[in-house]
């Protein structure tokens, strides 16, 4: 089971992603609203594994990225896409984002695309 860190500035949209993640058996170690404090989280908590919402104030879901994959190539990140974010997502996956979670998603979608990265990570 993984420790996660959910990045999204929307308090409900975290709210429903730690339930989604809680019942799938995973621990959420910290939530944070922007792009900036997710990225010092991540650098402080070192989670296995991160939910990164795109559009948010300070620093986007993308530069978050970035500086997270910068300073852990290896950093498991997941990305929580709209459908109107087709190009955002190119740019994700360019940057290294490991996995994507398009809205509306359920708790089955969030379960599966956890697991599919913490596999990645133990092969
Ligand atoms: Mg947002």
């Amino acid at each position: 089971m993984a420790n996660i860190l959910i990045v999204d500035d929307s308090r409900t949209s975290r709210k429903v992603l730690r339930k989604m993640i809680e019942d799938a058996g995973h621990t959420v170690v910290e939530e944070c609203s922007n792009g900036e404090e997710g990225y010092l989280k991540y650098k402080e908590l070192k989670p296995d594994l991160v939910t990164m919402d795109i559009t948010m104030p300070k620093l986007d879901g993308l530069e978050a990225l970035q500086l997270i994959i910068k300073s852990d190539e290896d950093a498991k990140v997941i990305m929580i896409t709209a459908a109107s974010q087709k190009e955002k997502m190119i740019q994700a996956i360019k940057y290294g984002a490991s996995e994507f979670i398009a809205k509306p998603y359920d708790s089955e979608d969030v379960k599966q695309a956890i697991n599919k990265v913490l596999k990645l990570q133990n092969t």
